[in-house]
């Protein structure tokens, strides 16, 4: 029997006899979609669209997510061997991806390195790890070399919220932990002629109505966890309370969009304390920049 230790939740299941842990996937990688995708950042998405793959499940599963329908285990996408992961990431590649770009990787990133150490060579673009920031720094390190770019998030400063939305008070001890070891692994950020991301990490932050305080936390966090000049960070606006209104969340405070007075002062407060990064036009707080997952 081996049972999942593979990310902070340490559920202890044993995923190859059909146990289900926190993520609720099995142990074979389960994709629901791949495409070019252009609405990442500009470095990520650049002029051709990065190659982003959807992994299903999500061992983070916060009570607002964008992705729902495949992270919280409605669409389950479709198994796909090691070989199977490399083939999706060469096809990607040939049409025309600026990067191999993996979102919510976690739970299979035991076989996600193993996808990497048989393909990594061959590919010509850089490989995009893009996460919640709830990993292990023990699996992280399993794929030093094979990861050029971290994009992670880094969701709460308060362990009440981190709770309540993640069941994970641990979020932030276990987020900071991993970002540093990513920061590690990757080095400052390198940008080539054309501005594209060829390494480095880039933080991610998606603001919440109604918590922009805990969003300032966040950025005064890091501005003093990692050298500014490094790395960037990526304030998001994003949110659209669509999917927890469809899902009857409990959490009144999350049934509105962002507004530009919350948005605004963490941005400028990132601005003033010398961050470097990007941010997005209001107009992004729409459903339809959520991928469709059910298309083929
Ligand atoms: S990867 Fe899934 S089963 Fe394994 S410890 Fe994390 S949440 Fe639990």
């Amino acid at each position: 029997m081996s049972v999942c230790l593979l990310c902070p939740r340490k559920c202890e299941v044993d995923r190859s006899r059909g146990e289900l842990g926190f993520c609720r996937v099995g142990n074979a990688m389960r994709v629901s979609r791949y495409s070019l995708h252009m609405w990442e950042e500009p470095p990520v998405s650049a002029e051709r669209g990065s190659g982003t793959i959807f992994f299903a499940g999500c061992n983070l599963r916060c009570e607002f997510c964008q992705n729902m329908s495949i992270s919280h285990g409605g669409n389950l996408g479709k198994e796909v061997s090691v070989d199977g992961l490399c083939d999706i990431m060469l096809e990607l590649e040939d049409m025309g991806a600026e990067n191999i770009n993996l979102v919510t990787p976690t739970h299979f990133s035991d076989k996600i390195a193993l996808t990497l150490e048989k393909i990594k060579d061959k590919l010509t673009i850089p490989v995009v790890y893009n996460s919640s920031g709830y990993e292990s720094v023990e699996s992280l390190s399993r794929l030093e070399g094979l990861v050029d770019v971290y994009l992670p998030d880094y969701k709460y400063f308060s362990c009440d919220l981190a709770k309540k939305y993640s069941s994970a008070p641990n979020y932030r001890e276990i987020a900071e932990a991993a970002i540093l070891e990513m920061y590690r692994q990757a080095g400052s950020a390198v940008l080539d002629e054309r501005g594209v991301i060829r390494k480095g990490l880039i933080v991610r932050h998606l603001i919440l109505p109604s918590h922009r305080h805990d969003s300032m936390e966040i950025v005064k966090r890091l501005s003093s966890l990692l050298p500014k000049k490094d790395f960037f960070v990526s304030l998001m606006s994003q949110y659209t309370p669509d999917f927890a209104i469809e899902a009857n969340s409990p959490h009144k405070e999350l049934h509105r969009r962002l507004t530009s007075f919350e948005y605004s002062s963490v941005v400028d407060l990132a601005a003033s304390l010398g961050l470097s990064g990007f941010c997005q036009d209001r107009s992004s707080a729409v459903a339809s920049f959520t991928p469709d997952f059910n298309q083929k």
